[in-house]
This record gives structure tokens, sequence and C-alpha cells, in this order.
């Protein structure tokens, strides 16, 4: 049986006192491919940033067991450094931070953390230049600010970049697809791919079938109103994107009708 990197367990949580998980469970084998569907608002961006450790939202109950640890009193850091890795929805530009100066720092605030020696400048353009190839960008990219003139496509791929560059053993991405045109989406998701390992695992969040066309789940949720309250294989999603998410309303009371129900 495959070991078990992440599991969500009762999990709720509140930002500014207003409560938006309600109890998600969640549970990710090495090797398997999660997806997330469910409404705006349901909580799929907030589950993925309470995972990465984002300081706004507080935890209120549950646990979030990453490679068999608690993570929820770790910093974002710590649980980067220790393989948890978020592609955002909206990746933020730093002004004046160059794309390689921004990824050599993460890079090697990891490799610190693992107990392993900073790598020099040199190396790590020939490391990253490597990488580039997954994401298909030019090397000017490295120079230029951290996603600032950046459009929509080239952020994402970046993101995707920073994720071939750090490795990392569970990665999140939040609507990776959302702004991309049909070419941007297929590099992005062939990077994604080309870095999936049995050791590793992924969790992407999308409304859209043809995301999931690309990248094949091996389990399907949905979230709504802060919980996941369906779940199942590839198949529920290509239910959904046929009916929409009405047709759950009818059966939100039996699970069990839909894949493997959780
Ligand atoms: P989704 O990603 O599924 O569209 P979100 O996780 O972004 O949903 O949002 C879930 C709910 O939490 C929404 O009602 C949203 O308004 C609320 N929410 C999320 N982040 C914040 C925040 N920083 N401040 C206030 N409300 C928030
Ligand atoms: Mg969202």
């Amino acid at each position: 049986m495959s070991e078990t990197i992440l599991s969500v367990r009762n999990l709720t949580a509140s930002i500014d006192g207003t409560p938006i998980l309600q109890g998600v469970n969640l549970e990710i084998k090495a090797g398997e491919v999660h997806a997330i569907m469910g409404r705006n608002g349901s909580g799929k961006s907030t589950l993925s940033k309470i995972i990465a450790g984002h300081p706004d939202y507080e935890v209120t109950g549950g646990e979030i067991i990453y490679q068999g640890k608690d993570v929820v009193d770790l910093e974002p850091n710590e649980r980067a450094n220790s393989g948890i890795f978020l592609a955002f929805q909206y990746p933020l530009a730093i002004p004046g931070v160059s794309n390689l100066d921004f990824m050599r720092v993460a890079y090697n605030a990891k490799r610190k953390y693992q107990g392993l020696e900073e790598i020099d400048t040199f190396d790590f353009e020939d490391l990253i230049e490597e990488k580039l190839e997954v994401v298909k960008m030019k090397s000017s990219f490295l120079e230029r600010s951290l996603n600032e003139g950046f459009s929509g496509g080239e952020k994402k791929r970046n993101e995707i970049l920073q994720m071939a560059l750090l490795d990392p053993t569970l990665t999140i991405l939040d609507e990776i697809d959302s702004g991309l045109d049909i070419d941007a989406l297929r590099i992005v998701s062939d990077g994604v791919n080309q870095l999936k390992t049995p050791e590793k695992a992924l969790l992407v969040i999308t409304h859209y079938q043809r995301l999931l066309d690309y990248i094949e789940p091996d389990f399907v949720h949905v979230m709504r109103e802060g919980k996941i309250v369906t779940s199942g294989g590839k198949e529920l999603a290509l239910e959904l994107e046929s009916r929409g998410y009405d047709f759950l309303d009818d059966k939100s009371d039996d699970k069990s009708t839909v894949g493997v129900g959780v």
C-alpha cells in the first residue's frame, strides 16, 4: 500500500472570526492525483492556503497530517521546505526582485532546511536552465521582476517552473488553468505531468473538465459550504461538466451513489 502523504481530518477554520471550513476530510496517498471542484466561494482556495500555512486563517479544529506529522503549528516556510508547494490562483508580483533571485533564495532555503549546502549562483543558473525546458520558458524571464508584467499564462508557467525547481512531495495547484489559452494549458499540464512520480501527490483545484483531460485525476471531490460533500472517480468531473452542480443537490444526503464516496 502506498504511503499517505496528506490526511486532513475534520478540519475547521475561520478568517476574522467567520467560519469558512466546516469539517474537511481528505486523504491523499503517494502517486495519487486528486481534484477538488465546487462553486465559487465553496472554500477551495481557503483549504489550499490553509494546507500551505497562510497566516490569515485560523485553524479552529481538526488536523493536517503531512507525511505522518501534524503541520498545523508549522510556519508556511517550514511547510514549503518540507515539500508542500502551493501554486497560487493569483500569483503575486514582487517588483524589484528578479525571478532568478527569488527562485535561488527559495531553492537554497529548502537545501538549508534539508541540511545541504547552498548552491552557488553559477550552478543554480545551470540547474534552472534545465528546468525552463519543462515549461518552455525563455531564460529572459529569469531576469525580470517576479511576475511583474507577466501575462496570465506566463505567471502560471512560472508557478510550474518553481514546482519543477523545488521538487515538492505535495503539490497543490489552485486554478492553474484560469486565464490560460489552449496552448498554455497544454504546456502547463505537460509540465505538471512530467513532474509526477509514484512518490509524490497532486491536488488540483479547478472548475473545468478540460484541465482534467490533461491532468487525469484518480479521485474527484466536490466542496460546498466549506466541506467535501461528494467524492468519486474521474467520471464525477464529467458528470458535473454535463449536469452542473445542481444535480448534486438531489443526492447530497447519499454520497454512495457516485463512485467511491469517501
Ligand atoms: P473558492 O476558492 O472555492 O472560490 P474561497 O476559499 O476563496 O472559495 O472562499 C470561501 C469563502 O471564504 C468565501 O465566502 C469567501 O468570501 C470567504 N473568504 C475567503 N478568504 C477570505 C478573506 N481573506 N476574508 C474574508 N472572507 C474570505
Ligand atoms: Mg478559489
